[in-house]
């Protein structure tokens, strides 16, 4: 079969990808790469734009409205609206150069139990999720596309695979993820750009902070860890898969769910 890839690919040769193909292994990145986090002003984004600014990456986050984390780079950014995400990258662009490693984190839930979910309710989550991490890829590996090197990580979750009652919309949008994934490092594998999925299981944050002390002792008597995840323990792996020790790791699903999901 031929790939239809291969005549829609703009064609670039430099250095460093002469250099990555003539000893088989990917250069190291410079310095101070230019980090996009969508959703990164809060919660588990803000935790990985963090852990990747403290090892000097330059660091921009999405945010709908109120005030961007200090330290940080904000632009605003709808995910579901691409006029919106082509001004978020140009400025981004624009002041601190184009993005070479994207996280895809922006995700909302909307659940319900299928016979009382709305179409909206479906809709908006698979916007999101799944489209919204699909639009920012494409715009992403423009540029990665002309340095020949990117990381892509998208932030799916445990539910993807495992399934979860009420969560037929989100479980949807966060499996559509792996195919994606997929799909795009079997795309782009060959200019230097990686894509995976960190899918974490229960993560503290607000919402499961409201969770009730018996549903949080039944759910944590179902993960062989016997916990919920901290916000920096999610960091931390995408720290590693968009850095150079993953450099030969592309379209994997990486679980941080304390082994919740083991098998799935
Ligand atoms: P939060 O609800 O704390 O934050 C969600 C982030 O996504 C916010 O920054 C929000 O921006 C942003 N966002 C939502 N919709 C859009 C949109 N249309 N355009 C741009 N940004 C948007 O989520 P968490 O930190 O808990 O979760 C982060 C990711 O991790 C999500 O993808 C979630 O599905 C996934 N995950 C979370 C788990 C958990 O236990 N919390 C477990 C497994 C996966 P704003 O502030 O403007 O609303």
């Amino acid at each position: 079969m031929n790939s239809p890839v291969a005549d829609t690919v703009p064609t670039v040769t430099d250095e460093t990808s002469a250099q990555a193909s003539t000893h088989g292994t990917a250069p190291a990145s410079p310095p101070g790469r230019s980090v996009l986090v969508t959703g990164g002003n809060r919660g588990i984004g803000l935790a990985i734009a963090r852990a990747l600014a403290a090892d000097g990456d330059r660091v921009a986050v999405t945010y709908r409205s109120g005030e961007p984390p200090e330290g940080l780079l904000g632009v605003r950014c709808d995910v579901t609206d691409p006029e919106s995400v082509e001004a978020a990258f140009t400025e981004v662009e624009e002041k601190q150069g184009p993005v070479e490693v994207l996280v895809a984190n922006a995700g909302i839930t909307r659940d319900q139990l299928m016979m009382r979910m709305s179409e909206e309710d479906f809709a908006d989550v698979v916007q999101t999720n799944l489209a919204g991490s699909w639009r920012v890829a494409k715009r992403a590996s423009k540029g990665m596309l002309r340095l020949r090197r990117g990381r892509v990580v998208f932030i799916s979750s445990v539910v993807g695979l495992l399934g979860s009652a009420g969560q037929s919309n989100y479980a949807a949008s966060k499996a559509g993820l792996v195919g994606l994934a997929r799909s795009l490092a079997r795309e782009l594998g060959s200019r230097g750009i990686t894509f995976n999925v960190v899918a974490p299981g229960f993560v503290e944050t607000d919402m499961t902070a409201e969770l009730g002390e018996d549903l949080q002792k039944t759910y944590k008597s179902q993960i062989p860890l016997g916990r919920f995840c901290s916000v920096d323990e999610v960091a931390r792996v995408v720290r590693f898969v968009a850095g150079d020790d993953a450099a030969y790791v592309t379209g994997a699903v990486i679980p941080v769910d304390g082994g919740l999901g083991m098998g799935h």
